[in-house]
């Protein structure tokens, strides 16, 4: 029997309706993922960390037809990496870099055949409010990327803003702009059904299963793990925040940090729920980086916390993943109430709950899609996503898999190179 067929019967080749609970979600991948275990040792290719990137690597090859093992240190989903927290921004208009705007529209449209093939919803169309001083480069860098690929971008005027926009009080020297193509994906459950898809197809899904070291030797890299050392002739390293122990020649250019999300009661509650209120970003002159958040969404659909979501993208304090300090402080909750209290007046009446998140920071705040460097093309790594990568999950594992089989990709990623800080 070919081996996807044994898996296929083996697991019933039941996909669970991808519009069920996350706690059904998660309890159905992690009874498949445990019976796609083998005794095997020999993979075309392993994957390290099957989070945001590794698990649409293993979803991407699987599919291809590869046999890929997708290694993962804890649960899946689970709350300690870069990941957990419901929603992440996605948007085109990308003030960071235009070159990552073809990579934008690639990954839009691997969503989207996600969504197609299991029936869930993954990407809300909220629109994202923009606001800021002309000179931020939020403003400044989001008109770059809009002008060169004629993205949609709508100046909202006075009387909008009065009307649709009420929750927010702006200052008049502010710019204020919306993307209407702009909203949010859910995490947790594009993880899980990466990972669903990926068994689906063939793959092997160990979890609560960490990576201690590999090796390559020729052509072959022996990779060992706290329970066993399997073979492969491909590697894929997209371990997170964890990046720089797994490839400890990248680890001075990978530095990880403290970020902390809340997830608030407004004083009017229905106004900012979703249908009410869109996604936003603020670029408050008087502080650094930039505050954004999300409409409140119903816990029977997106799972918890309750509230509305906020968080400041700046860098936090620098930190190690297995010892940074997930307890919040009074700095971090006053931070994003001084926020709320001077731009939304009835945003915020009480903390619901705060959790930490980690970044993975790379010098110039780009990512590292790259080989290894002194593999031979047979190490491929993702990371750096430096606190805006979860919106480009859906086509980097597409990158990392084509990378990994082929030695080249088709996606201008030039830009993300890994020698770039040497
Ligand atoms: C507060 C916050 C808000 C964010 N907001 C946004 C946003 O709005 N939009 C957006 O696009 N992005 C956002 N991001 C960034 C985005 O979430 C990250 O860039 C992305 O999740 C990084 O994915 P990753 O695969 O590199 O890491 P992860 O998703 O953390 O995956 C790494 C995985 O590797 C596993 N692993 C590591 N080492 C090992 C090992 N040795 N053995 C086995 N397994 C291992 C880990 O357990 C983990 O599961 C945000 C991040 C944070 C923290």
């Amino acid at each position: 029997m070919k081996r996807r067929e044994f898996i296929n019967r083996s697991m019933g080749a039941t996909m669970l309706a991808s519009t069920a609970p996350l706690s059904k979600l998660f309890a159905h991948v992690n009874e498949i993922a445990s019976k796609s275990v083998t005794q095997d040792a020999n993979y075309d290719v392993i994957v390290v960390g099957v989070g945001s990137m590794g698990s649409s690597t293993c979803y991407h090859l699987a599919k291809q037809g590869h046999k890929v093992l997708g290694l993962e240190q804890f649960d899946i989903p689970h709350e300690l990496g870069s990941y957990a927290g419901q929603s992440r921004i996605i948007r085109k208009a990308y003030f960071e870099h235009p070159d990552y705007v073809p990579l934008l529209e690639r990954a839009y449209q691997n969503w989207k055949t996600l969504e197609d093939e299991t029936g869930a919803e993954l990407y809300f169309k909220t629109g994202l409010l923009y606001y800021g001083k002309s000179d931020h480069a939020l403003i400044k860098g989001l008109w770059e990327s809009a002008n060169k690929y004629s993205i949609p971008i709508n100046e909202i005027t006075s009387k909008e803003q009065a009307s649709h926009f009420s929750q927010f009080r702006i200052a008049d020297d502010y710019e204020r702009l919306i993307e209407p193509d702009a909203g949010f994906v859910t995490p947790e459950r594009a993880v899980l059904l990466y990972t669903e898809r990926a068994i689906q197809s063939g793959a092997s899904i160990h979890t609560k299963e960490k990576t201690l070291e590999w090796k390559r030797n020729g052509s072959t890299i022996t990779v060992k793990t706290d329970k066993k050392t399997y073979q492969c002739k491909k590697l894929v390293i997209t371990a997170g925040p964890w990046a720089g122990e797994v490839v400890p020649g990248l680890s001075k250019d990978l530095k990880v940090t403290r970020q902390m999300i809340a997830w608030v009661k407004p004083k009017n509650w229905k106004r900012f729920e979703l249908g009410n209120f869109p996604c936003w970003t603020i670029a408050d002159h008087e502080r650094p980086g930039i505050y954004y958040g999300f409409p409140i969404l119903p816990t029977s659909q997106f799972g918890g916390p309750i509230g509305m979501k906020l968080a400041h993208h700046y860098h936090g304090d620098v930190t190690h993943a297995d010892r940074v300090n997930r307890i919040p402080t009074q700095e971090d909750e006053s931070n994003l109430i001084r926020m709320l209290n001077k731009f939304m007046p009835e945003g915020y009446e009480s903390t619901h709950v705060m959790k930490t998140c980690l970044y993975t920071n790379t010098p110039d705040e780009n990512f590292v899609l790259d080989f290894v460097p002194d593999q031979q093309k047979n190490v491929v790594i993702a990371a750096g996503f430096s606190g805006h990568g979860f919106k480009f999950s859906s086509v980097v594992g597409e990158i990392m898999a084509e990378l990994a089989i082929t030695g080249s990709t088709t996606q201008p990623i030039g830009f993300l190179n890994a020698q770039r800080f040497s």
